[in-house]
């Protein structure tokens, strides 16, 4: 492991490089990680665990790239065992995953499957809970986004499939995951800055982010019953492989989140803290909240 670590002090506006120079910027949908230029931080070298979720057993979607990628390495270095979901057409991706961690001596195991069909998301989460013996951490992460950029180009299928992929689905693993979950059990939505502050080009996307806020809110009130905690991470612009499939115009991804006060994109590793931090005994008291994560560009 490097000396330089998530906790070396240094200026966040030159921790990590500028936005995407436009090259490789058309990626087919899911594009991936091994293919995004310049590549992006997931914490490789960088993320340095301390115990914080020793002993843990945690289901990731979109585990193989982007944030999810980090959260995986995060969650394994915090002394967690974890299985992540992802596509089929994903494997080289989740399989350097599975290399890297298995390499350092943790537990991780990788389901493919496509999270928009429900009985696949029971047999994921009944999978998941068979290899972790338990599941006590749900990150529901996998999304899809797509920019049109004139309302008539969103067809009612790209809207449709919006849906089941980003809000359809979190229901589904959710309902499934929560008969497994022990009081102490915490589950963390991605959302995005995209609830609260819409772009025009994504329309559908947004809406589901919106939902997925909501979603988040009031899950948290239905389970404190049970003694369950959902929070959500609302990132702002980060470097991952969503934005290069379609998920920006070509022409936004150059500059790529320069447009926000720290003037640079967010990379997948600086999500992985709020993660843990939502994921662990250490939020004890946070439920039903929403962690910005946006470069400044802020919440509500
Ligand atoms: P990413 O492409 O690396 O991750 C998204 C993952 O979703 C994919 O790896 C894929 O495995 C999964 N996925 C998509 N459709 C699926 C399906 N039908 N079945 C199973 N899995 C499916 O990109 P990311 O940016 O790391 O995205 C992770 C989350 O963060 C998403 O919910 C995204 O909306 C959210 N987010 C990202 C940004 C950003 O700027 N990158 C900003 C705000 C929110
Ligand atoms: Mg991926």
């Amino acid at each position: 492991m490097s000396e330089h670590n998530q906790f070396t002090m240094q200026d966040p506006r030159y921790q990590y490089p500028p936005g995407d120079t436009g090259k490789n910027s058309n990626q087919p949908d899911p594009a991936l990680d091994r293919k995004l230029s310049p590549a992006a931080e997931h914490g490789d070298k960088i993320y340095k665990g301390n115990g914080r979720l020793k002993g843990r057993k945690a289901l990731i979607t979109g585990g193989d790239s982007g944030i999810g990628r980090a959260v995986a390495i995060a969650y394994c270095r915090e002394g967690a065992d974890v299985v992540i979901n992802y596509l089929p057409s994903e494997e080289e991706d989740a399989h350097s995953l599975i290399k890297l961690l298995t390499d350092e001596g943790q537990k991780i195991k990788g389901i493919p499957g496509d999270i928009k069909e429900e009985g696949f998301c029971q047999k994921l989460v009944n999978e998941a809970a068979d290899f972790l013996e338990g599941i006590d951490i749900l990150v529901n992460n996998a999304g899809k986004q797509q920019h049109q950029d004139s309302f008539d180009k969103l067809t009612s299928e790209q809207f449709r499939t919006t849906f089941e992929t980003n809000i359809f689905s979190m229901f589904y693993i959710t309902k499934a995951a929560v008969k497994f979950m022990p009081p102490g059990a915490t589950i963390i939505n991605s959302t995005s800055i995209q609830s609260y502050q819409p772009s025009a080009g994504l329309l559908d996307y947004a809406s589901t982010k919106g939902a997925i806020t909501a979603f988040t809110h009031g899950l948290a009130k239905l389970l404190i019953d049970k003694g369950i905690r959902v929070n959500g991470v609302a990132p702002g612009p980060i470097w991952t492989p969503i934005q290069q499939s379609g998920g920006q115009p070509a022409k936004k991804l150059d500059g790529f989140g320069e447009h926000v006060p720290m003037g640079r994109p967010g990379q997948p590793v600086e999500l992985a803290p709020a993660y843990v931090f939502l994921a662990s005994q250490e939020s004890s008291y946070m439920t039903a909240e929403i962690i910005g994560v946006t470069g400044g560009e802020h919440l509500p």
